[in-house]
């Protein structure tokens, strides 16, 4: 076994990816881009490199700055956790032509299964069922037409290059075939450049069941069962669970055995997951799942496989990298239990799940009821740089209902401020009848729509039990009731059961009562609040709500209309007005670029530009005050 390994990755896979080398005892060294300097994956290191500017393409994709820093410290190995380099061939062969030990499979089966036509074709011709379509090397617009009509509507058009969910069209009727090619040909020639497409049948109801397969040098290849990551927002994976619902051990032993011959049939090493699509609408049935693609790295998701099977996924990846044997042989393998993961994400489903970014002030997640494995720590910054994931919050228990409920649990108590996050979408999806039956497909979120986005404001019940811990706060410290509470309490008198109430400043500027009478018991169930200095923070099934309490008092935080606030996180590119220059109203006051379009800020009404927070040029926040303007008199 080697002695030390470069974690060619950041965030919550670079910080898993050093636990396990720390207990194998393998020394890690971090590589690091500029917005990471403080990153916890740089601080549990032995050792860490600064490796470039923060975007991307300036450090973590720079296949040469890894090599040269894994030579400056001496680093035998390099893992590219998932995403980044971790599917680049040209990459993992660079590694290699230096000396240095690749963890995982080799370039050519990379290579093999990089496209989506290509790694199809190569199955189809191993034996292994695949999803009906077409493959052709003839891209001509009518030819393609002609094949979506033999496949027959709805049919897909997916991007050979694809992936990630982007380059693929969903096309209901021929009429709308023609458009929904060029718009996917441009989107891929433009992501991946390669505009070459595919044409597949589009599955009803279907459910993505995947297989974790692992190879050594040894030409032995296992399988760890299968996960379903069925529950999708927009083709991402949402919520992941092992075992698969309803699968039965002929469909699975059927299923598995495909994937153990698609891992053979390109010589793979290593970790990989052979992803199937299945129509589920009469079941889980063999003849009805079919080979999707082939991830050829670790996935986000494979802790559920990891509990399950009681398998640390990392520890093999790096045995099978040093040319040891796979530690444990198929009937060694077993099922045990249930394990699900939901994917914790700085984003605000009230707002169409736009990234949210920025410091995290507040961040409590239940390590001992689950895994946690994160990136990030209370006062971490979540950067717009990069996938603005949190943590993966993993349970592994006896049976699926119970992993349903400790799960919702976990979340149910899951505090972040003031970044949003998806912990109350999150609760809603594990809360969903169907979800709970087991009655899952990839178009179950889109079903449900706005029923799975957490309300605006907190419940009545919630904004009594703020007011509450409050009170009960202040009295536990002997401490004298603030102006700001005193002036609101009716008829209240120290170590008497009168009643007390505290106005709040709700999320949507309404202004609701709390009332402390109603609620003292109520505490016992444990409501998660935390005080801070202008107001309450709350977590009502998973989400995360800022009361503000001190805005009658000192009228510090009071909104003010002409407040010109970032709507979404993005990056100013111009800025038209300067500061103290008058302005009329729909006076556009400088252009922001978010989510690839660009928006225009105007002036709300005459005045004059009392601050200017904005820089051309600067990222910013979502809500941040990029300037403010002063009502003319
Ligand atoms: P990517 O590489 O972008 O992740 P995939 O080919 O893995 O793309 O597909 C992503 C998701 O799209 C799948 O998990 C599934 O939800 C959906 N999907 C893919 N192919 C089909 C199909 N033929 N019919 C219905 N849904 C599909």
């Amino acid at each position: 076994m080697f002695s030390s390994l470069l974690i060619a990755n950041r965030g919550e896979i670079a910080c898993r990816i050093i636990r396990t080398a720390r207990t194998m005892g393998i020394r890690t060294v971090a590589v690091y881009s500029d917005a990471d300097a403080g990153a916890l994956h740089v601080r549990q290191a032995d050792e860490a490199v600064h490796i470039g500017a923060s975007p991307a393409r300036e450090s973590y994709l720079v296949g040469a700055k890894i090599i040269a820093a894994a030579k400056a410290t001496g680093a035998e190995a390099i893992h590219p956790g998932y995403g980044f380099l971790s599917e680049n061939a040209e990459f993992a062969q660079a590694v290699i032509d230096a000396g240095l030990i690749w963890v995982g499979p080799k370039p050519a089966s990379i290579t093999a299964m990089g496209l989506k036509d290509a790694a199809k074709a190569l199955m189809e011709a191993a034996g292994v069922p695949v999803t009906p379509g077409y493959l052709g090397a003839n891209q001509d617009p009518a030819h393609l037409a002609d094949e979506a009509a033999k496949i027959g509507y709805p049919v897909l058009i997916k991007a050979v290059a694809g992936g990630g969910g982007k380059g693929m069209r969903l096309v209901e009727a021929a009429d709308l075939f023609a458009d929904a090619l060029q718009s996917c040909q441009r989107e891929a020639a433009s992501s991946f450049g390669n505009d070459h497409v595919l044409i597949e049948k589009y599955i009803q109801r279907p459910r993505h069941i995947e297989v974790q397969v692992f190879g050594d040098s040894h030409g032995n290849v296992v399988h760890l069962f299968e996960r379903d990551c069925s529950l999708q927002r927009r083709h991402q994976k949402v919520i992941e669970e092992a075992p698969a619902p309803g699968m039965d051990e002929a469909t699975r032993e059927a299923l598995c055995a495909a994937a153990v011959k698609a891992a053979k049939a390109v010589d793979y090493e290593g970790a990989g997951t052979i992803e199937f699509i299945a129509d589920a609408s009469e079941g889980l049935r063999a003849d009805r799942i079919w080979f999707m693609e082939m991830n050829t790295r670790l996935q986000v998701e494979h802790p559920v496989t990891e509990e399950i099977t009681g398998v640390d996924l990392v520890e093999w990846q790096l045995r099978v990298a040093a040319g040891e044997v796979l530690p444990k042989q198929q009937d060694e393998l077993a099922i045990n239990g249930w394990a699900m993961e939901a994917r914790l994400y700085a984003e605000d489903p009230a707002k169409g799940f736009l990234p949210s970014t920025g410091r995290l002030d507040e961040y409590y997640i239940s390590f001992r009821r689950a895994r946690v494995d994160t990136g990030v720590a209370e006062t971490s910054e979540v950067s717009p740089f990069y996938d603005p994931m949190i943590a993966k919050i993993i349970v592994h228990r006896p049976s699926r209902n119970a992993v349903i409920v400790a799960l919702a649990d976990v979340l149910e108590e899951t505090l972040i401020y003031p970044v949003k996050s998806n912990a109350g979408f999150l609760w809603r999806c594990l809360n969903d009848v169907e979800f709970r039956g087991g009655d899952l497909d990839t178009g179950l979120i889109a079903r449900k729509g706005d029923d799975l986005i957490p309300p605006n404001n907190p419940s009545q019940t919630a904004i009594d039990i703020a007011a509450a811990s409050r009170v009960l706060d202040i009295e536990k410290h002997n401490e004298i009731f603030p102006e700001y509470l005193s002036r609101d309490l009716t008829g209240f008198r120290l170590n008497a059961s009168s009643r007390v109430t505290v106005n709040y400043r709700l999320p949507d500027g309404e202004e609701a009562t709390g009332t402390v009478d109603h609620v003292a018991r109520k505490r016992q169930f444990e409501v998660l609040t935390r005080a801070r200095s202008d107001g309450d923070l709350i977590v009502e099934a998973g989400q995360t709500y800022f009361l503000q309490s001190r805005f009658n008092a000192d009228g510090l935080h009071s909104a003010h209309d002409g407040d010109i606030l970032s709507p979404m996180p993005g990056k100013v590119i111009a800025v038209e007005v300067a500061a103290g220059q008058a302005v009329t109203k729909g006076q556009k006051l400088l252009t922001l670029e978010a989510m690839k379009m660009e928006h225009s800020l105007v002036a709300p009404f005459d005045g004059t530009v009392a601050e200017l927070n904005a820089v051309a040029g600067a990222q910013v926040q979502v809500e941040a005050l990029l300037a403010r303007i002063e009502a003319a008199e």
